[in-house]
């Protein structure tokens, strides 16, 4: 069948590179002067989103646990984009970390506009296995750390000057996806937590919202949690757009909401999955068969 061209993907790379062609579809300059404060942003779909948005004018922080990862991807942002971009060690999970790297943003760029929470751990496991241990850790790292992350930018600086946040969260609670109980809980409560700081931090000119990707290639989510196993065993045709999503495509979602496009939204969650979570399987067996090789943190 002919693919719509509403729905057909922009390219992508399944690798940490930046994109070798890239055609605007946003202003060029939709984020110009701004600084965005990327967690997880050394790799992934958070590497993406720092690419995409220094494409349209902003300056970046990533910001993760191990500094030559980050340092590597800012290198690779800069020379692709011309932008500044900020490599910075932080463990979401200490608050002292986070409340060094941005102390040391803002001297280096006097102002965060936008706060992008994709920091996250994740693996495959069936909760009768799960030690008590490895269901803490995700929370700490998703849900704890989001909002580490979320009070320190709002201390330092939002809460003066406005800001947006957009939390990085999943589909997976939906449909209580087998596997995931801890990611899943961990998500559904950064959804949670988006609704109740839009409303408390609304009138301090904040916006926060979630976005939700469904299976994503080229990630470490994907290559983890089954993608490529789904996709070989033809899963994705009852995807409702019958394919996963590339990271690029959730990059510029992220820019909708980073933007003064979405002026007025708050407190919602953004799900980017061509419709998939409606129609997820939970198909056991071959969940288990994937979950054997993966079910360790
Ligand atoms: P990824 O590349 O593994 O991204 C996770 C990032 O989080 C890494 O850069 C990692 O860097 C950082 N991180 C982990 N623990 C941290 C900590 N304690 N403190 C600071 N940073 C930490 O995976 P991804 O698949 O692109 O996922 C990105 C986001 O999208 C996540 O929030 C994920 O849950 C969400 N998501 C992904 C998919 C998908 O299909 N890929 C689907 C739904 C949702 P360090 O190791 O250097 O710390």
């Amino acid at each position: 069948m002919a693919e719509a061209a509403a729905a057909r993907p922009p390219p992508d790379l399944d690798t940490d590179e930046c994109l070798r062609e890239y055609r605007h579809l946003f202003s060029p300059d939709i984020l110009a002067g701004q600084v965005a404060f990327i967690t997880g942003g050394g790799s992934g779909i958070g590497f993406r989103i720092a690419e995409i948005f220094m494409r349209h004018g902003c300056r970046t922080v990533i910001a993760s646990r191990n500094l030559q990862r980050v340092s590597e991807a800012s290198k690779k942002l800069v020379a692709a984009t011309g932008q500044q971009c900020l490599p910075l060690s932080i463990d979401v999970r200490q608050p002292q970390t986070i409340v060094a790297a941005v102390d040391e943003a803002l001297k280096e760029f006097k102002r965060i506009d936008i706060l992008i929470n994709g920091a996250a751990g994740n693996f495959l496991c069936p909760a009768s296995a799960l030690s008590f241990n490895a269901f803490k850790t995700v929370i700490d790292i998703d849900t704890l750390g989001t909002f580490n992350t979320s009070k320190v930018l709002f201390e330092k600086y939002f809460r003066e000057h406005g800001g947006v946040i957009v939390n990085i969260t999943a589909t997976l609670s939906y449909r209580g996806q087998a596997l995931q109980v801890h990611a899943g809980t961990a998500k559904a409560a950064i959804d949670a937590m988006t609704r109740h700081l839009a409303v408390e931090w609304g009138p301090n000119n904040i916006r926060v919202n979630s976005l939700a990707p469904g299976p994503i290639t080229g990630t470490e989510g994907y290559r983890r949690l089954g993608g490529k196993f789904a996709e070989e065993a033809s899963q994705f045709d009852t995807i409702p757009l019958q394919r996963a999503g590339n990271k690029t495509e959730i990059a510029h979602s992220t820019l909708y909401l980073a933007s003064p496009l979405s002026s007025y939204v708050t407190g919602t969650t953004l799900v980017v999955d061509g419709g998939s979570w409606l129609t997820s399987a939970n198909n056991f067996p071959a969940l288990l068969g994937i979950a054997s090789s993966s079910a360790k943190l």
